[in-house]
């Protein structure tokens, strides 16, 4: 699939490939294992659904669909066998081909969402499908997907990595350092102001792991190892609730290994277990 930005949706196309999202959740079919249906089995009010091309190859058109406000019936369709299940689980559980379909489908429909308006004077925003891209005829400014820059990170000290709780984890979750980029600071300036802020340490070595993005909702993770440097830790209260060194061996519940919070921490596993 060729990734491309568009509006014009020809209902009358049946080989329109559709990734539906009802209230949040992404509609499943558990026959075929897709989460890319064809819109010649489904019956939808596309009067009153939510719509964005976000690709296409030789034979379809792929479209991120929201019919939160359709009253879709599950049951209603020429598939037999659709769930609606959470985008996480789906995250959690796919290839890197569906997160980023997926990924890109819920970015987009978000997008779409808050583009409705132009933020300077107020008027119905158009499509350039020239540019696939928003527009007001009051600048000369393109509106684009956004797409927020995060940084995310994990410290060593020793054998040991410290790992936090987010107020928002589930009891007995711990994850890596996270947080977004500030106006005119460099990838590293965020993680050491954010290890700073949220566990009151200071950090040095940071070194490039890698990215991934994050579609809650648009999100750019870029992730970084680094090593303690000094202080003791000092949660901030507000975001992270607990943090704490782990050794390899004694580590508690964390993300699984396709976000890049658990890619960081297997590689810390891998680091340190040969050195046991
Ligand atoms: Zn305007």
């Amino acid at each position: 699939m060729y990734f491309k930005r568009f509006l014009e949706f020809k209902t009358n196309n049946s080989d329109n490939s559709l990734i539906i999202f009802n209230n949040n959740k992404v509609i499943f079919d558990k026959d075929s294992n897709s989460l890319i249906l064809k819109s010649l089995f489904l019956n939808i009010d596309y009067s009153k659904a939510l719509i964005i091309g976000i690709g296409e190859d030789e034979n379809s058109q792929y479209l991120a669909v929201d019919v939160s406000s359709c009253n879709f019936d599950l049951h209603g369709q020429g598939y037999t066998s659709l769930i609606e299940t959470d985008i996480r689980n789906i995250l959690t559980n796919s290839t890197s081909n569906v997160i980023s379909i997926i990924g890109r489908a819920q970015h987009l429909l978000h997008w779409l969402k808050t583009s409705k308006y132009c933020g300077s004077c107020g008027s119905l925003n158009k499509f350039s499908s020239k540019e696939g891209a928003f527009y007001c005829s009051c600048s000369k400014e393109m509106i684009y997907p956004r797409i927020s820059p995060c940084v995310i990170g994990i410290i060593t000290k020793g054998d040991e990595i410290l790992l936090a709780r987010n107020k928002l984890f589930p009891e007995g979750m711990f994850s890596a350092i996270a947080g977004f980029v500030e106006a005119s600071e460099t990838l590293e300036e965020t993680f050491e102001r954010e290890v700073m802020e949220e566990v009151g340490l200071k950090i040095k070595n940071i070194e490039y792991f890698g990215n991934q993005p994050w579609p809650f909702p648009n999100q750019l993770m870029i992730a970084f190892k680094c090593d303690y440097d000094s202080g003791d830790i000092k949660v901030d209260g507000e975001e992270i609730v607990e943090a704490n060194w782990f050794k390899p061996t004694n580590l508690p519940k964390i993300p699984p290994t396709t976000s890049i919070s658990g890619q960081l921490i297997k590689s810390y596993l891998e680091d340190h277990l040969k050195l046991l």
